[in-house]
This record gives C-alpha cells, structure tokens and sequence, in this order.
C-alpha cells in the first residue's frame, strides 16, 4: 500500500511523510529480487478456482488516493519493469478540484515545524472552544487525554490532531476547521492545490490505456461504514461513473476502502454492483485460501514501511510469513 512517493527533498513539501522515489526504486528491485508481481485480473482469477495458481510470493502494488506523484513517480518506473500498479483515485478530488480532508492534515502537519507545534495546539483549542456549545463538544484536554497515543509513525501530537480532525469531531466541524487550518498553514487555492496534488482525468486514462488497474476509491472519501445505505450506495454508483468515464473495467471492478473503512452494508452493496475485490488497511499478508465468507473484500495490505527500501536488503519477516 504506497501513499505519496515523490521527490521529496525537491518538492514544495520536504517534511511530508512520504516514500521518496530513490527508496521507491530501491524498494521495487527488492520486490523483484524476493516476490513475484501479479495483476488485479491472476488474483481474480487465481480466487475462483481456489487461489491455487498464483506464485508462492505473490505481490500486488496498490496506490491509494491518485497522486500526480503517481503518475510522475510511479507509474515510468512500473511500466518500464512490466509491473502492474492499482491505483485508486477519490472521484470528486479528481473531478471538481477539491482535496481530501486527509491531505489537508497532511499538508498543515507538513507545514508546521516542530517548534511551531504548540502553537497549532492552542490554536486547536481555541477553535474547540470556539465551537464547544454548538456541537456540544468535550474539552480539549479531555480529547487530548484519550487521543493523544503515539503510534509506530507519528508523535502523540500528530496522532492527536490526525484523529482529531479525521474521525473525532463531528463531520461538518472535521471539514471546517480542517480548510481554516489549510488556508492558515498552507495559505494556497484548494482548487490550484487539487489540480498540483492529483492526477488528471487524461493520465488517469492514460494509465488505463498502459494496462494499469484503476479502482474505486469512493466519491467523497467517507468512512463509508458511517453513512446510511442509500449514500453508501450512491458513493458507489458515482465512483463507478467515474470508472466507465477513464475506460476503466466496470464488470470486474475493485475498491479501495477510504481509510480501509466498511461494513455489512458495503459488502453487500458491492457484490449487488458486480465489484469483485476490496482493499483495507489491515496490516497482514492476504491469503486467498482464508476460510470465512467475504475474504476478497476484506484484503488485508502491508505497508510501504513493512518492506525493506533498499535493493540489497535480505528478506523481511513478511517475506517469512507469506
Ligand atoms: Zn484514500
């Protein structure tokens, strides 16, 4: 599962978590030196008739949200070593020019040294405070107490204005305070950030035309497992839309879940519009023969940061496992 690989020293935003493209290249030797790269049809395919004819080390590259860093990055480096890449890009981002909210955090993160961290903190609060009465919110210290855990990526700060700002609040807040604090930290146009931060429509075609696989990644990147039914489906049925539009397969499609997000709804509402696969963010070596219904819509995925990123490095404990 990559997220941004870019050039990161060169780039507007050195300080973005992000596999730089030299560690891409590395880590794609390394892939080939140890795994066998597959495409999103043998993986179907190898499923219906019982996940016996994919290679023992079997690997399938997915890229999430649909990066113009993909398309510049990735994508040469693919093609060139006949690899196949899943990408999924979030329909409305590409379509009307507007970034995900996840971005947004990313970027304002990004844009804020160290030093200037408690700084974002009081501004968080005061914000918070701002807003206690109307959405009748818990304190901040008492956000900060439950949500501030580091984790084996980010500090207890970050952790803390992720989760904060990603699921905590109420949604309508989440969207709000997120664009104030992009405007402020990053200070540049949503639609010209949109339009530097992801693919176009043409090179999203384009990587069709090359044999790339391109999936759903929804319309507006919601937790899908908190909206009703209808807007599940209506998500769906947009980003399928979407799929026909860049000349992708709408019979045998596939998803992305935003932020590895569903429920029994989703799963449902999938197998109904013919979608044959799901990607989470479960961190685990897939295994097509797992017993239990639903396997291929609940796959699990491994990092960028769980495989080594250095062509020479001997195999990983993933590597053991799967
Ligand atoms: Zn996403």
């Amino acid at each position: 599962m990559y997220h941004y690989v870019r050039d990161l020293k060169n780039s507007r935003f050195p300080e973005i978590k992000g596999c730089d493209v030299r560690l891409f290249k590395e880590q794609i030797q390394y892939i080939k030196r140890h795994y066998i790269p597959v495409t999103v049809e043998q993986v179907l395919d190898s499923y219906a008739k019982g996940g016996e004819c994919l290679p023992d080390k079997a690997i399938l590259l997915t890229f999430d949200d649909a990066y113009a860093d993909h398309f510049t990055y990735a994508f040469p480096i693919l093609e060139h070593e006949h690899i196949q890449g899943a990408f999924f890009p979030p329909v409305k981002a590409v379509t009307e020019h507007t970034v995900l909210d996840v971005n947004k955090i990313h970027f304002i993160l990004a844009s804020t040294p160290i030093e200037m961290m408690p700084r974002l903190l009081s501004e968080l609060r005061s914000l918070l405070e701002m807003n206690r009465e109307k959405y009748g919110l818990e304190s901040f210290d008492s956000y900060f107490e439950r949500l501030a855990v580091a984790n084996r990526f980010d500090s207890k700060e970050v952790v803390f204005i992720k989760r904060l700002l990603q699921v905590a609040l109420p949604e309508q807040l989440r969207r709000d305070l997120s664009t104030k604090l992009f405007e402020r930290s990053v200070g540049m146009d949503e639609s010209v950030f949109s339009r530097e931060l992801y693919m176009s429509i043409d090179q999203i075609r384009c990587m069709v035309d090359c044999g790339m696989h391109i999936g759903s990644h929804g319309y507006d990147h919601y937790w899908l497992s908190s909206l009703p039914k209808d807007k599940q489906e209506f998500e769906i049925a947009k980003s399928l839309e979407f799929l026909d539009m860049v000349g992708a397969d709408t019979k045998k499609w596939t998803i992305c879940y935003p932020y590895g997000d569903y429920n029994d709804d989703t799963i449902s509402l999938l197998k109904q519009h013919g979608c044959q696969m799901g990607f989470t963010t479960k961190v685990a070596v897939a295994d097509l023969k797992a017993d239990g219904s639903d396997a291929l819509y609940k796959l699990p995925r491994l990092d960028v940061n769980d495989l080594p990123k250095n062509s020479n490095a001997t195999t990983n404990e993933w590597y053991q496992i799967g």
